[in-house]
């Protein structure tokens, strides 16, 4: 079938190489050119599973060295990338330095991997991106930049099916002028962000706190405060991507915001003291969008073009490929039938859905520390969980992100975020945090919610196999499947 992607970020790269190496005929379409820089830079467990599976289906060796830290460093030393152990979580408060205060410190670590050799990465998305381009082209797509994509054009390439890649681009969006469902979302937050040179390792400004599960910066690191949260990601040449997610817009420049708020809170202030940033400072007011359709008869889009939701648990990137990974299957029977395309645009829009109820429920519970910290379970019950059925292959593509379509756990976002919106009093607190507890318990197989771990989560695969009944395995069946679950960890 002769396709058209239109957008070349590692999303329709990815997936103009796989349906080429499947033999269908595709052009790649991109506006701009590469490299480039991009945002979204955080991988995750369930990513690197896709990327794995991918890799290992199509034959493309790169994805699955890519999948992880170690291998990345061994076969593409010169693609930039950052070493992510797992998730952190500080709470911040005005005018006050980051308090160490036992165990009621404001931080949470959860491990993602036990050890650097298989940890997730953050993506320099210049080089990253680039290197999938130059893929696809190897692989024999054929590659248009700096092109203005039009219907004509679309026409005149003989494209039977279209791709539309270009996320918050919205090329299909413009083309079909479909509506935009943005008021379906919850969540709303305004963007101030750039690279930085020369940002402080946490453990410098904040000495003397507990060892965790690993070293705090590698990780996807939130800073939690009053207006938002700020995201900050190490690259391991010494660069980091950090951005302040702001739920209302503060007055002034990009330049005045960011140095109001390091003023604001001192730790995040010591951190970022003597950082340069490595291109001017930008501000996004709205970085939520939301489309009424994601496919129709021809087309189908990525994610990222049809919604998105925020960097908060790091969703995108995972989200992108599990969709690659299901059109990747659609185009081997010869193409998406309309009954695929509406499977797929149904899934679609109930993970939308999902990813929105759970950063909004976050957003909430981001006044205090418990909560969030309780709400952010979610999250991980759902990710580890679905990792492992992933790696006990009890999981296929078509299986929902983020527990959509799971009896038990497909329903939990919603239900925290109204409970959420009713939280005042410290007795609420506690019957919220017991609440989560017993909702992700059948669903719990790496120990979270456990108020003796401190906050501190490594990945234990002890714990795992205490909790065989879960996944409806005996204690032996899981012990001899434990090869295959040893590639990762608790989210
Ligand atoms: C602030 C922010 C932070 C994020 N953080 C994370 C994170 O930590 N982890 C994570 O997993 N995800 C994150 N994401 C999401 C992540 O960025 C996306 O999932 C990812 O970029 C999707 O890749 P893509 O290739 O589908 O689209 P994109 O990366 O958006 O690429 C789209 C491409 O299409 C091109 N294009 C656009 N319009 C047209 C057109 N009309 N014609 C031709 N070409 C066009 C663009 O030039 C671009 O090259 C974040 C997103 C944002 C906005």
């Amino acid at each position: 079938m002769r396709v058209a992607v239109v957008g070349s970020g590692f999303g329709g790269s990815l997936l103009a190489r796989v349906l080429a190496v499947q033999g269908h005929d595709v052009v790649l379409l991109e506006r701009g050119t590469h490299p480039r820089f991009a945002i979204g830079e955080s991988s995750t467990p369930l990513a690197n599973l896709t990327l794995e599976r991918l890799g290992r289906r199509y034959g493309l060796d790169d994805c699955y060295d890519l999948a992880a830290h170690g291998r990345w460093v061994a076969r593409f030393p010169e693609l930039k990338r950052g070493l992510k152990r797992g998730f952190t979580f500080y709470r911040h408060h005005a005018g006050r330095p980051f308090a160490r205060d036992g165990s009621r410190t404001e931080r949470l670590l959860v491990a993602a991997s036990p050890n650097d050799h298989i940890a997730d990465t953050h993506w320099l998305r210049a080089d990253v991106d680039h290197h999938f381009v130059r893929a696809a082209v190897a692989a024999g797509v054929e590659y248009r930049d700096r092109t203005v994509v039009t219907a004509d054009l679309l026409q005149a390439l003989r494209a039977e099916f279209v791709v539309d890649a270009s996320g918050p681009g919205g090329f299909m969006a413009h083309q079909r002028a479909i509506p935009s469902a943005l008021h379906r979302m919850h969540t709303h937050a305004g963007l101030l962000f750039s690279h930085f040179d020369g940002v402080r390792l946490f453990a410098d400004v904040v000495p003397g706190l507990p060892p965790g599960p690993y070293p705090d910066d590698w990780a996807a690191v939130h800073h939690i405060i009053d207006e938002g949260w700020l995201y900050s990601l190490r690259f391991d040449h010494g660069v980091t991507s950090a951005g302040f997610l702001l739920r209302d817009r503060v007055p002034g420049s990009p330049e005045q915001v960011w140095r109001h708020l390091l003023q604001r809170y001192p730790t995040i202030g010591a951190l970022f003291a003597h950082a340069k940033p490595l291109m001017p400072l930008a501000y996004k007011p709205r970085i939520q969008h939301r489309l009424t359709r994601a496919t129709g008869t021809g087309w189908a889009m990525l994610p990222h073009a049809y919604a998105f939701v925020d960097p908060l648990f790091s969703t995108g990137i995972a989200w992108s490929l599990r969709a690659i990974e299901r059109l990747g299957l659609l185009f081997e029977t010869g193409g998406p039938t309309e009954q695929d395309l509406a499977r797929y645009d149904a899934l679609l829009s109930a993970e939308a859905d999902q990813i929105d109820r759970l950063v909004a429920g976050a957003y909430h519970a981001m006044a205090r520390f418990d909560l969030f910290a309780a709400h952010a379970m979610i999250y991980f019950a759902a990710v580890s969980f679905a990792e492992i059925r992933q790696r006990l292959q009890q999981d296929n593509a078509w299986s929902g992100f983020l527990g959509v379509g799971d009896p038990q756990l497909g329903g939990l976002p919603r239900a925290s975020l109204r409970r959420l919106r009713h939280v005042r009093t410290a007795a609420d607190r506690r019957s919220f945090i017991n609440w989560v507890t017993n909702a992700i318990a059948s669903r719990n197989v790496c120990g979270l919610a456990n108020p003796a771990a401190h906050g501190l989560y490594p990945v234990d695969l002890d714990v795992l196999i205490q909790r065989h009944r879960v996944l409806g395995m005996s204690r032996e069946s899981l012990v001899s499947a434990l090869p295959a679950l040893r590639g990762g960890g608790a989210a």
